[in-house]
């Protein structure tokens, strides 16, 4: 864990971060107003290649116009394949549409697709990209604040399966990322507090300087002051970093799961609807994660409330009764978590922490001990 005090990049130019996957690295570039030279950046990384800009309505609306500019601008041929927005276009028909359109627009191995949106179309387009031709090299450019500081980074990508989330997929890292702190202007707040929820995290997982700054500048990267870009690149670094060390999540990877156990259920249980967003049901998991570390003595009380105050101080739900409408009971829940794919034969798997900052992956959970703290909880 780094003591030093948190230093943040620099609000007005892009940073760069380097993600270390031996042999075939790349870079997120993080800052303002990027998706404007976009095409500068591409044509530089690949000369001569055609792009598939993969996008969603909502997104294309506000954003689409300058992308295809900033193509144009840099000689680029191009075309777009537009989804509706929403979880909904995770799905074989989605991916039908996205692999026949690159398929159409005769999209070969050494040209790109190019997501332009949030992780739904950034899982949607990394899996058809990944499949398409046994797979094309893909470019993020995330446009939600969970999308650039989680999913753009780190290869995951897939498809919904009607048994359960993400159940179709592939690692495909991308070549480059591209992160326009500005694009999240368009955001609508709710969505920015839930991005904001996996910004916290690292600094809970992690970073307790991290966390130690975030109390003092949530608010400013929430609002699109200067502190956003910082923010961004610190969770892409803590994400990166991560990654470097364990691609395929068979070891410390699972730390990125902290919160999300707890969460997953809540999701489930909330029916995956408008209820309950991911960030927000990853809120409240990293409330009742610290919570329950606290129950078992393995973290200081003042910690868990410290996690939960700054959480609540941004808007976002910390607690299960902050869920709008009916969740399942506590055996209910329980049956959730125990399907969630972080349990292994009986035991339950979670991330707990011993302090802010210093999460571990706990492997034989007792299920009492849990189903105790949920009824505690409810009541
Ligand atoms: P999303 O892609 O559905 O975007 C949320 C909404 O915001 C959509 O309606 C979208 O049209 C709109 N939107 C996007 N950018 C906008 C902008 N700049 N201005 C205005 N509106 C905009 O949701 P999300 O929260 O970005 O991503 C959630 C998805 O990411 C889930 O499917 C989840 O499974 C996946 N995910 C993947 C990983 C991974 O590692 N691959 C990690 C976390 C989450
Ligand atoms: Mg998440």
């Amino acid at each position: 864990m780094p003591d030093a005090a948190f230093q943040p990049a620099s609000a007005s130019e892009a940073t760069c971060i380097r993600v270390d996957l031996s042999g075939r690295p790349y870079d997120i570039v993080i800052g303002p107003d990027l998706l404007d030279e976009i095409g500068r950046r591409i044509a530089a990384l690949r000369p001569g290649a055609r792009v598939a800009i993969v996008t969603d309505r909502t997104v294309a609306r506000h954003h689409l116009p300058r992308v295809e500019a900033a193509l144009a601008a840099a000689g680029i041929d191009f075309t777009a394949i537009v989804v509706e927005p929403g979880e909904k276009s995770k799905s074989y028909a989605g991916l039908a549409q996205v692999a026949e359109g690159l398929i159409a627009a005769r999209i070969e191995r050494r040209d790109l697709v190019l997501a332009l949106g949030g992780g739904v179309v950034g899982d949607l387009a990394g899996f058809a990209a990944a499949v398409v031709r046994r797979g094309v090299d893909i470019v993020q450019a995330p446009t939600t604040l969970l999308s650039q500081v989680d999913s753009s980074v780190g290869g995951k990508t897939g498809i919904n399966s009607p048994q359960g989330k993400n159940l179709i997929g592939a690692f495909h890292q991308p070549v480059l990322v591209v992160a326009d702190t500005a694009a999240l202007d368009t955001l609508p707040a709710r969505e920015l507090r839930a991005g904001y929820a996996e910004v916290a995290k690292y600094g809970l997982l992690g970073d307790a300087a991290l966390f130690d700054w975030l109390e003092a500048n949530g608010r400013d990267v929430i609002s699109g002051g200067p502190a956003r870009g910082a923010a961004v690149a610190a969770s892409c670094a803590a994400k990166a970093a991560i990654v470097a060390r364990d691609e395929k999540e068979t070891g410390d990877r699972a730390l990125l799961n902290l919160g999300h156990t707890f969460g997953h259920a809540l999701e489930a249980g909330a029916g995956f609807s408008d209820r309950l967003l991911h960030g927000e049901a990853v809120a409240i998991g990293m409330s009742l994660a610290f919570a329950f570390s606290a129950r078992m003595g393995l973290c200081a009380g003042q910690d868990a409330v410290r996690a939960t105050r700054h959480l609540a101080s941004l808007g976002l739900p910390t607690r299960i009764s902050d869920v709008p409408g009916d969740l399942p009971d506590t055996d209910g829940l329980m049956r959730l978590i125990s399907q969630d794919k972080k349990v292994s034969r009986g035991a339950l798997t979670f991330i707990l922490v011993r302090a802010i900052g210093a999460a571990f992956i706990a492997r034989d959970v007792d299920p009492d001990a849990v189903r105790r703290f949920l009824d505690e909880q409810r009541s």
